[in-house]
């Protein structure tokens, strides 16, 4: 048997609702800034796999090797841009 609300208990779960949401919204920001630096890159990093942009250096736009994106698939420089010494393939 479906239970009937007032309109004000349904405002109040919306509100409810609304709440912890914001709250899991804070949780999820103090994990991506925990994360650090990393987080954000891999993030850019599918945003460019999105667009079609994925696997070259976003400074000269070579193409990455893909070792080095094996290596660390959310890099967004080849070598020689990321001022690496080793060098690059
Ligand atoms: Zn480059």
């Amino acid at each position: 048997m479906a239970e009937i609300r007032s309109p004000r208990l349904l405002m109040e779960e919306c509100r409810r609702y609304s709440a912890q949401l914001a709250e899991l919204r804070m949780l999820l920001e103090e994990r991506l800034h925990a994360a650090g630096g990393e987080a954000a890159a891999i993030e850019a990093a599918l945003e460019r796999m999105e667009r079609g942009l994925y696997g070259t250096c976003t400074r000269c736009e070579a193409f990455l090797p893909l070792d080095r994106l094996r290596l660390m698939p959310h890099v967004q420089h080849c070598a020689s841009c990321a001022g690496e010494t080793r060098l690059s393939a």
